[in-house]
């Protein structure tokens, strides 16, 4: 009865208020951020691709690149393509403040766990932080959120706020790889290492692309002695 009259409410509210779609800008009634054509569009990550640096490889599960480079996390989960709705959809949620967009990102993390990801064998939820001032001035970390969503619906603890980003980065996108490398080293600190010791870790990052910076992360974290660290990312590309 009570999810009925939340949904009625719900229905009242955005009779006054409509929300539109961000992929098509449609009003949206029952639904939240994306409509159900929009979130149709997304592209997954195919099988097989790298458990390192994410990317599609014919064979096997480690890409010629991938077996000169020192990583610190034993694989990476990839949910979908950073392209099309996908990319519009994280622009929207980072940068033009549109939190409802926590909602059907969440909704998509948490099937893609599902099917993907065993979770049984993981301890605790990691964001990766942004600095504080970015962190301010956005008003949330929208990797926070997702990473929220996920632990409630897991009843998996999140630990945010013990790794930190210590220093301001230049954004990725433009950098070359050795340049993104050199971008990100030194730019995490553990608080606690006590908190990270002797548990499996999964890291939570929206967007990766060469997964420098979640490499780095997890650098710091080996140093705090888990007993193994995952990477989750929303999207790649
Ligand atoms: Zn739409
Ligand atoms: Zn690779």
């Amino acid at each position: 009865m009570r999810g009925k009259l939340k949904g009625i409410s719900n229905y009242c509210l955005s009779l006054f208020f409509p929300v539109s779609c961000v992929g098509c800008g449609k009003d949206l009634i029952n639904e939240e951020g994306l409509c159900q054509e929009c979130l149709d569009k997304i592209k997954y990550r195919k099988e097989p691709y790298c458990h390192k640096c994410g990317k599609n490889e014919e064979a096997g599960f480690l890409c010629s690149q991938c077996r000169n480079i020192k990583y610190y996390f034993e694989r990476i989960y990839v949910c979908s393509l950073y392209e099309g709705i996908m990319r519009e959809c994280i622009h929207s949620f980072k940068y033009k403040g549109k939190r409802i967009l926590q909602q059907p990102l969440g909704k998509l993390l948490i099937a893609y766990i599902n099917e993907k990801v065993d979770l049984e064998k993981i301890d605790c939820l990691v964001p990766v932080p942004l600095f504080k001032s970015q962190k301010k001035r956005r008003g949330f970390n929208q990797v926070d959120l997702l990473t929220k969503k996920i632990g409630k619906h897991f009843s998996k603890p999140q630990i945010v706020d013990n790794l930190i980003r210590i220093k301001k980065t230049s954004p990725q996108f433009n950098l070359n790889r050795k340049q993104r490398k050199e971008n990100v080293k030194n730019a995490f600190k553990v608080r606690n290492p006590q908190l990270f010791k002797g548990r499996q870790l999964l890291l939570i990052d929206d967007v990766c692309t060469t997964t420098s910076t979640l490499n780095e992360c997890a650098r710091m974290l080996n140093q705090c002695h888990p007993q193994g660290i995952f990477c989750l990312v929303l999207a790649h590309g």
